[in-house]
């Protein structure tokens, strides 16, 4: 089975990595809603929510919380909203569980569109952005 996100997670395909650890990988959206839009994902292929193991989701909740406090911090942005699509009728397009990071900047209005993402732009918002835990 061929799965974009599991090829992310295994390197074969590069990323704008955030944040990695045994279980979790986090990364900048290629075609962000806003800057500093990460994804992040369980290691594991997972479809969707609906097929996570509770125990899995609850660690992987655990690095959303982690990755969107530093990118708060580091960004910094104001708020973030999360987002987690499930099925091609929520606007799921890649089935490997990810929840969306999305900045968002005061006095931005809300606008859930992606914007075609400018590749050295985002390897450098990427090097300041990446952290360990
Ligand atoms: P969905 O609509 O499935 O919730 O979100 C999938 C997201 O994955 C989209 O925002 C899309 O821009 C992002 N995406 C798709 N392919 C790639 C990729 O190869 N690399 C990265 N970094 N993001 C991707
Ligand atoms: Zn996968």
């Amino acid at each position: 089975m061929s799965c974009i996100f599991c090829s992310i997670a295994a390197g074969e395909i590069p990323s704008f990595k955030v944040y990695e650890d045994e279980l979790v990988l986090a990364y900048l959206d290629i075609n962000p809603f806003t800057r500093g839009h990460t994804l992040a994902i369980p290691k594991q292929h997972v479809a969707g929510l609906l097929d996570a193991d509770d125990a899995l989701l609850g660690e992987v909740i655990k690095r959303v919380k982690r990755v969107a406090a530093h990118l708060k911090a580091a960004l910094p942005c104001d708020g973030f909203n999360i987002l987690q699509n499930n099925g091609e009728a929520a606007g799921q397009t890649v089935r490997h569980l990810h929840f969306h990071i999305i900045p968002r900047y005061a006095g931005e209005p809300l606008e859930f569109k992606s914007h075609k993402g400018d590749m050295d732009e985002l390897k450098k918002l990427a090097d300041k952005l990446a952290f360990q835990s």
